[in-house]
């Protein structure tokens, strides 16, 4: 049996949202296709009628500068935004988690938006989109929202996306300034290529010997990508000490929620390596406030 009837490439947002609506049997929308033409081929998800091809429309493969924000459309290639030098300079973690993504066929055609609306807790370029505070632009019929990363998943490969009605236009994330920097680490099995064991995304501000603001993300650590706010709260106005690094870790443990999955690692060994993971990624992080380039790019 055919997994699809009919496969529409759209040329604009409101071309792909009405091709979703008209479809008489269910409709989906693809991107680089490298989880959802997967679980079609692999029976976890039922055969379609319409498959909604967005990787034409122009807006969703834009990457630039927009009001001072850097704005990547959900569409655009892993690859890209790896080797773009806005990313490196105001996402320093996206591009680290973009680069780890699979192997290099899987970068050269899976996008951000797709990675989002997969909605793993562990989706290693949503992690770090939560820990650089990211807003995503959503389409329907009624208009366009913006709304925190955050807000988008309401549980393990559950977005709070309506696949039949919305789409994900792009992210806008806020341009680096002095004193901010972010880093992205993860542990992944040595044959691992998909989910990491855990990963972690870290932004900080820095102020003399202080973290002024942090934000911190890590996953899988519970139904959804995590903010790790109370650890944050430990962390903000605070000289990153051991004894400061310590109270972080206790915070990290009680509020992240690690389980056992039967390939990958146990809750144990979670715990254990989640102590090391943020002692690293902040060291990094915070290494990094102190080489801040100047923010002089303002195209690819
Ligand atoms: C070999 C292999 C290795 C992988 N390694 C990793 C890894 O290391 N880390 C990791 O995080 N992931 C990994 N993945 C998973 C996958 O590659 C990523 O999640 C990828 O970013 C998905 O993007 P896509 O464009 O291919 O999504 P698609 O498969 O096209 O779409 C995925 C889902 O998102 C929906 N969707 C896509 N775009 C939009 C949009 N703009 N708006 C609304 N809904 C949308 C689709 O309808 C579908 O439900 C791996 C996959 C493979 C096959």
């Amino acid at each position: 049996m055919a997994i699809w009837q009919n496969y529409h490439l759209a040329q604009t947002v409101s071309d792909a949202l009405q091709a979703l609506a008209d479809a008489p049997g269910e409709a989906r929308l693809v991107a680089g296709g490298t989880d959802f033409l997967l679980d079609l081929q692999q029976g976890r998800h039922p055969p379609v009628h319409t498959l909604v091809d967005i990787t034409q429309i122009s807006e969703m493969n834009t990457l630039e500068m927009r009001q001072g924000q850097l704005y990547i459309g959900a569409a655009r290639p892993l690859n890209q935004i790896v080797d773009s030098p806005l990313v490196y300079l105001h996402a320093r973690a996206l591009n680290e988690s973009a680069g780890l993504i699979g192997g290099p066929q899987v970068r050269n055609t899976a996008t951000l938006g797709g990675n989002v609306a997969h909605a793993l807790p562990a989706g290693d370029g949503t992690i770090s989109l939560l820990a650089l505070d990211a807003q995503a632009e959503i389409a329907s019929a009624s208009g366009r929202r913006r709304v925190p990363v955050s807000e988008l998943f309401l549980g393990p490969g559950r977005s709070a996306l309506d696949p039949r009605r919305e789409l994900l236009v792009g992210f806008y994330l806020p341009a680096v300034q002095p004193g901010q920097a972010s880093a992205f680490r993860r542990v992944m099995r040595p044959q691992g290529v998909a989910i990491a064991i855990l990963n972690m995304a870290v932004w900080l501000e820095r102020w003399q010997d202080r973290i002024q603001r942090v934000r911190i993300s890590i996953g899988p650590a519970g139904p959804v990508p995590l903010r790790l706010k109370e650890t944050e709260a430990v962390l903000n106005n605070q000289k990153p000490d051991e004894h400061v690094l310590t109270q972080a870790v206790e915070a990290l443990l009680s509020e992240a929620h690690f389980r056992t999955s039967p390939h990958r690692a146990t809750a144990q060994y979670r715990q254990r390596i989640a102590a090391t993971l943020l002692h690293e990624t902040l060291t990094l992080a915070w290494q990094r406030t102190y080489d801040h380039p100047q923010a002089q790019f303002t195209g690819e």
